[in-house]
């Protein structure tokens, strides 16, 4: 089947609803484009889970803040559709913001708590907008499961928050992160990088698994923390560290102790450019 690209609302709405009166099970990978293999392997994994697989592009401006990169986030539509093409993407839905957010839209879905840490701290709204464009989406395509990574973590236990406070009736497909050799998580984002700081960027991860080390030998998380930011900021002197925290990785509270199922997470600025990773403690 060739690859069908939608950027009418009612259209992929038609389209899916055609494919659930033939029985056909759906998969939706909701993405903001710039496609890379982290996306790939989301787009792989609901190809293998689902007769049909939908990948949505948007560049959602609703969970931007004034000032952040809304303007100049990288846009590569054709490189995108081949990717997904080879990925085995049934259709990819590339609504205009008019589609998304006509004249007059005034509702936005607020997940307490979830939203106001970590990321939310640093980007005040970012969280109403992922889940207010999230629910969209999954009205509009409709889908039995829908992936995203565990590179955004927060994101991923938000939307699994909001899907099963409202009752959305969709799986919630958590995926692994897929890193370059060097550590780096991939990210749409890693293109802002000068060489220098692409170098030196590798550091977040490896500081976070030295730290993982710390915890796991019974360290407070306090001294996690610590010991990770100190790391970063050793191996990147002009880095600015917005967090490095250990949390329990299902409520994102901050741990009370190295034990049970953690999660450490951290958001650093390189220069102009602000690159999140996080990684699991003991599972
Ligand atoms: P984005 O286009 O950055 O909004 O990401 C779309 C989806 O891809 C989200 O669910 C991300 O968590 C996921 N994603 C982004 N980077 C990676 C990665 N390196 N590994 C796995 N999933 C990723």
């Amino acid at each position: 089947m060739s690859l069908l690209l939608c950027t009418r609302r009612r259209r992929m709405s038609e389209l899916v609803r055609r494919w659930r009166e033939q029985g056909l099970s759906i998969g939706l990978v909701p993405t903001m484009g710039a496609l890379h293999e982290g996306h790939a392997s989301l787009i792989r994994r609901a190809r293998r889970g689902n007769d049909r697989v939908v990948v949505s592009i948007f560049v959602n401006p609703a969970q931007f803040g004034p000032g952040e990169d809304y303007a100049r986030y990288p846009r590569a539509l054709s490189r995108d559709l081949a990717l997904c093409r080879r990925c085995g993407a049934d259709a990819v839905y590339h609504p205009g913001v008019s589609q998304v957010y006509p004249e007059g839209f005034s509702t936005a879905v607020q997940v307490s708590g979830l939203s106001e840490r970590l990321e939310g701290k640093f980007r005040p709204g970012h969280f109403r907008g992922v889940a207010t464009v999230v629910l969209k989406l999954l009205e509009t395509t409709r889908p039995e499961r829908a992936y995203f990574g565990e590179k955004d973590y927060q994101q991923l236990t938000l939307v699994r928050r909001m899907a099963s406070d409202l009752d959305l009736g969709v799986a919630i497909v958590g995926c692994p992160t897929a890193r370059q050799p060097d550590g780096l998580a991939l990210s749409s984002r890693n293109a802002y990088l000068s060489p220098r700081e692409r170098a030196l960027a590798p550091a977040i991860h490896a500081a976070l698994v030295a730290a993982r080390g710390l915890a796991r030998g019974g360290a407070s998380p306090k001294a996690v923390e610590r010991r990770a930011r100190a790391r970063i900021l050793a191996s990147i002197p002009q880095a600015r560290v917005d967090y490095v925290e250990l949390v329990d990785a299902r409520t994102l509270r901050p741990a009370e102790r190295a034990r049970g199922r953690l999660r450490l997470l951290a958001a650093v600025w390189l220069g102009k450019t602000r690159l999140i990773d996080n990684i699991p403690v003991f599972n």
